[in-house]
């Protein structure tokens, strides 16, 4: 049985054809630009210099702070720099750049864990920590964490494969491709959050793969597969934990307050990989897709990739993209630089001719209330909007703007073409500059008085 959650859209699909061919593992590039943040948390310091030999896997940054992930080399070569570079978020980051020596020498840490320790539920979460796992999925959240801080708390996991985004077809092909492999990695993050019921939640456009799955499933795994009506936003956490269980996490609240944590379904393939292969998180599939190339298909790319190189071996764009996106057109980021690097939860690149996102000179509010009707957050973006677009902060306080998930059903369903989920991120990013400049003149003034 699952529920619904308040509001969501119908966008066109769009996965066919990329779902119905294999994954394609993508030569690496021969040189790859690895941030030392990959993940939400504390960024990595650089454990290489310019000049050292690296192997595959080898661990190349790693932090002290409970909420971070170490990262490792994606080839095997010479590191030439270790400097800022521009990644994917428009930012500069300390990266990590290596020269590929094309033999792929893999790192002797690179081991299967043995029985004994996969029957461990702390040696689990230590090889997730050190295989440097996030979630996958894109919002990339350290997965030790997320387990050890919901230990007590949590008594089921969700897995999510959803994949409710138009054109993304990576979980997809993971789940027909891999199907043991991810129900594998279900169990052990199963056993490391000490918990005996997971429930693998699958939209019923992805049918075969949901059929293969359950055929693989053994009855006594404690995994529930559990088809979902296709509904977008539903892969976003909190509206799949509405979904699957009809609870709601309060606003500010995490998963674990419901008993529930959410991890996706390559984050769980991943966990087996590190398991039983002993490969820490180097790559993720990628669904490269969108009107400006030939023929969409899913690639196994690794992490520090440049994005012209994914595009290139693709096959090169058939025209020139007017915009190119990492992740799915609803929640995806806009990319203005094709050198930046694919990352840990890149799970789509697509380039799109023409503008598809329906802009009109002057949008207009018409009051119609569509917005309101979809929003899952059960939010006012018109109210957010008009507030945003004045600088009232107490207006977006009141409208509880920050709890917006930047889903993007609004503007999808907005008649007047308002950017409305253009103005919920600068919303939010004025009311966190608005804080910061708050704190630093309270912490001026008690320092001017303590003097
Ligand atoms: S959907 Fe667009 S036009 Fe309609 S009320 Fe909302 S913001 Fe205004
Ligand atoms: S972008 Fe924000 S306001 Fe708009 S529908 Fe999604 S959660 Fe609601």
């Amino acid at each position: 049985m699952s529920f619904k959650f308040h509001g969501g859209v119908h966008p066109p699909d769009k996965k066919s054809p990329a779902d119905k061919t294999q994954v394609i593992p993508l030569n690496p590039p021969s040189l790859v630009v690895i941030p030392m943040s990959l993940h939400i948390g504390a960024p990595c310091r650089p454990a290489v210099k310019v000049g050292d030999m690296v192997k595959l896997g080898q661990k190349i940054g790693d932090s002290d702070a409970p909420v971070s992930a170490p990262i490792h080399a994606t080839v095997s070569g010479k590191v030439t720099a270790v400097e800022p570079r521009l990644t994917p978020a428009g930012t500069m980051v300390t990266s990590v750049v290596i020269e590929n020596d094309g033999m792929d020498t893999p790192c002797e840490t690179m081991v299967p864990h043995s029985e004994e320790e996969l029957s461990d539920p702390d040696a689990i979460v230590a090889l997730i920590r050190e295989a440097g796992i996030v979630g996958m999925g894109g919002a990339t959240f350290p997965t030790a964490f997320k387990i050890t801080s919901g230990k007590g708390k949590v008594d089921t996991v969700i897995i999510n494969g959803a994949e409710c985004e138009p054109y993304i077809t990576s979980d997809y092909r993971t789940m027909l491709e891999h199907p043991e492999e991810v129900l594998g990695g279900i169990r052990l993050i199963m056993k490391a959050c000490g918990v005996s019921r997971a429930i693998f939640a699958i939209e019923d456009n992805k049918a075969d793969a949901i059929a293969l799955l359950k055929s693989k499933n053994s009855e006594n795994s404690g995994i529930d597969i559990l088809p979902l009506k296709t509904l977008y936003p539903q892969g976003a956490e909190k509206q799949l934990i509405k979904t699957v269980t009809g609870l709601e996490v309060p606003p500010g609240g995490l998963p674990a307050a419901v008993g529930c944590a959410v991890f996706n379904c390559f984050t769980a393939y991943s966990v087996y990989r590190a398991a039983y292969e002993g490969r820490p998180a180097i790559e993720r599939v990628v669904t490269v897709a969108g009107s400006a190339m030939e023929q969409p298909k899913n690639y196994l790319v690794r992490v520090g990739t440049p994005l012209e190189y994914v595009f290139e071996q693709a096959g090169g764009f058939i025209k020139e993209p007017h915009k190119v996106i990492m992740g799915g057109p609803m929640m995806g980021v806009a990319v203005h630089d094709l050198s930046v690097p694919v990352i840990k939860g890149t799970n789509a690149l697509l380039a799109f001719c023409e503008d598809e996102t329906r802009t009109v000179e002057n949008p207009t509010c018409i009051r119609c209330g569509k917005c309101v009707e979809v929003c899952p957050m059960n939010l006012l973006p018109l109210y957010m909007y008009m507030y945003e677009q004045k600088d009232d902060y107490a207006g977006m306080e009141r409208n509880r703007l920050t709890d917006c998930i930047e889903c993007g059903a609004c503007a999808y369903n907005c008649p007047g073409r308002l950017h409305l989920t253009h103005s919920f991120r600068a919303g939010k990013a004025k009311i966190a500059a608005r804080a910061a400049a708050e704190k630093a003149r309270a912490e001026a003034t008690k320092a001017a008085t303590t003097v």
